[in-house]
């Protein structure tokens, strides 16, 4: 039997992926990017590509992300390795960026610290933001600090450092002009944690276990003493959990709280400033 070499355009609609999907993983098997699909739409692929494609596609229909197929996502512009020891970084964490950014002065050298960096997110996009800056990104996981600082060095970025920590226990006094964490707080029965994408993801970066709140009581409760007078603590959180948030940057004596939506209009960062 011959059978004629599957064109571009039908291997994408053969998959049963969605359409981004399915591009972006056509695209990384065939080495080209989106635009060269729509271009070549009528190509036929070769076998090398074509069953390259075919096993990512059956990996994706099993549910694991796009993101660990393809070893990359893109976070505030800057393409970030991922691997599975990483949470995959989100667009409501570039909120967090956002809030950080507007209260950290851009004319003079000041200390960051990023507890919890995992694929160093939120460090890497503060320290290009900030080239004056020098930004310490914590991890409990080495794997998960082998992942940020190839991609610290990968982007060229010589203005952040990374230690393994538990949270606080190895990092230096400080003080710091910021402290900023995007920590695991789903709960630990939430149901999320058993669909979808977050499989796939490392169960130490999605849940610190109980209601979800124990890495940010940690973390709000150790920045007051670390933080400059008038530095700022910000910290992503879950769609319910603002309130509790909020009430835990008080009891820490934090002021002028503020609190982000993310794009979905879900409050997702709570912002405060040490007095
Ligand atoms: N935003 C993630 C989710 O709910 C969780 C990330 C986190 O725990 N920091 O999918």
């Amino acid at each position: 039997m011959n059978l004629a070499p599957l064109t571009v355009r039908a291997a994408l609609a053969q998959s049963g992926l969605v359409p981004v999907d399915a591009q972006v993983l056509l695209a990384h098997a065939l080495r080209v990017n989106r635009a060269w699909l729509i271009a070549h739409a009528a190509d036929p692929l070769d076998g090398v590509g074509a069953a390259a494609f075919m096993a990512l596609a059956q990996r994706r229909r099993d549910g694991e992300p796009v993101a660990y197929l393809t070893g990359t996502r893109e976070f505030w512009g800057l393409a970030l390795a991922v691997t599975p020891a990483v949470l995959i970084p989100r667009p409501e964490t570039e909120t967090l960026v956002e809030l950080a950014l507007a209260r950290l002065p851009a004319d003079r050298p000041i200390a960051v610290l990023d507890l919890g960096t995992g694929s160093g997110a939120l460090a890497l996009a503060i320290s290009h933001e900030r080239p004056q800056a020098r930004v310490l990104a914590t991890d409990s996981s080495p794997d998960a600090l082998a992942v940020a600082e190839g991609n610290a060095r990968r982007l060229g970025l010589a203005n952040v450092e990374f230690l393994r920590s538990d949270w606080y226990a190895m990092v230096p006094v400080g003080p710091y002009d910021a402290i900023v964490s995007n920590p695991p707080y789903v709960s630990a029965g939430d149901p999320h944690l058993i669909d979808g994408d977050l499989r796939f993801e490392p169960a130490a970066a999605l849940s610190p276990g109980g209601d979800g709140l124990g890495a940010l009581r940690i973390i709000v409760g150790g920045a007051r003493e670390r933080i400059f007078p008038g530095g700022t603590l910000a910290v992503e959180h879950g769609h319910d959990q603002s309130e509790a948030v909020q009430a835990l940057f008080a009891a820490a004596g934090f002021e002028a709280i503020a609190v982000a939506r993310d794009l979905a209009g879900i409050p997702r960062v709570v912002a405060g400033r040490a007095p």
